[in-house]
């Protein structure tokens, strides 16, 4: 009895070590965030070193040439993970160089993204999909994101093309939102939704809205984005 609660004692510290977030200093991550207009400013490679030069990840919410993004992360010399929007189809024939996030969870300094791809259906073309489609693929991703949970990896950035139904969305069909995606944001509670699809020509419409605990952003044609992860990382 007294060798067994010796054990226990002695195993017991070396589990509590693993468990406890590192005390090493946080990080923030700097993200630029790009969507559906190659930007003049973002293909000026002096503007772009001088700007950005401390950026440690591009994430491109679709609708974007592979060349423009190739360029942006080769003169930064940066990862890049990126969802398709419903124009993307080139992709399939040269796609940019980095992740593909649609259906993925993948974590960066600490910081745990996933994506859809696509946007509401509106014709035969691909990369559109139904509310119906959509949702299954939230569903889908219950499990993975739960188990990524478990792990400390709970999801920050929720990369999408297209905005959630009723948050920067618009009234023709192609421009709906998913109501999907305000499900997704219920059950998985990322910090950070980030879209495109939408183009805003009008400066004073909404890009930014909080639902629930849930930052929606819609990134075109560029923002940037700093966030630190929600437990220490070592690099
Ligand atoms: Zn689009």
């Amino acid at each position: 009895m007294l060798i067994s609660r010796l054990k226990n004692a002695i195993s017991f510290e070396p589990i509590r070590a693993i468990m406890r977030p590192s005390k090493c200093a946080v990080f923030s991550v700097k993200i630029l965030c790009v969507s559906d207009l190659a930007s003049s400013q973002l293909e000026n490679a002096a503007h772009l070193r001088r700007r950005y030069y401390d950026i440690d990840l591009v994430v491109s919410c679709g609708d974007l040439p592979s060349a423009y993004l190739d360029f942006i992360t080769s003169v930064l010399s940066v990862p890049l993970f990126y969802v398709r929007g419903n124009h993307d189809t080139m992709y399939d024939e040269r796609p940019p160089g980095g992740d593909d996030l649609h259906q993925r969870i993948l974590t960066y300094k600490g910081i745990t993204f996933v994506g859809l791809e696509g946007s509401m259906r509106y014709n035969e073309a691909p990369i559109q999909y139904t509310e119906g489609e959509m949702s299954w693929k939230v569903t889908r991703l219950f499990v993975p994101l739960k188990i990524s949970a478990s792990q400390h990896r709970k999801v920050d950035i929720f990369v999408t093309h297209s905005p959630p139904r009723g948050i920067h969305d618009l009234s023709d069909k192609p421009h709906t939102g998913f109501k999907s995606f305000l499900r997704f944001m219920d059950w998985y509670q990322p910090r950070y939704l980030l879209h495109g699809h939408v183009h805003n020509y009008d400066n004073r419409a909404e890009t930014k809205t909080l639902y629930k605990q849930t930052q929606v952003i819609n990134v075109y044609p560029f923002k940037a984005l700093e966030i630190e992860p929600r437990v220490s990382y070592e690099t």
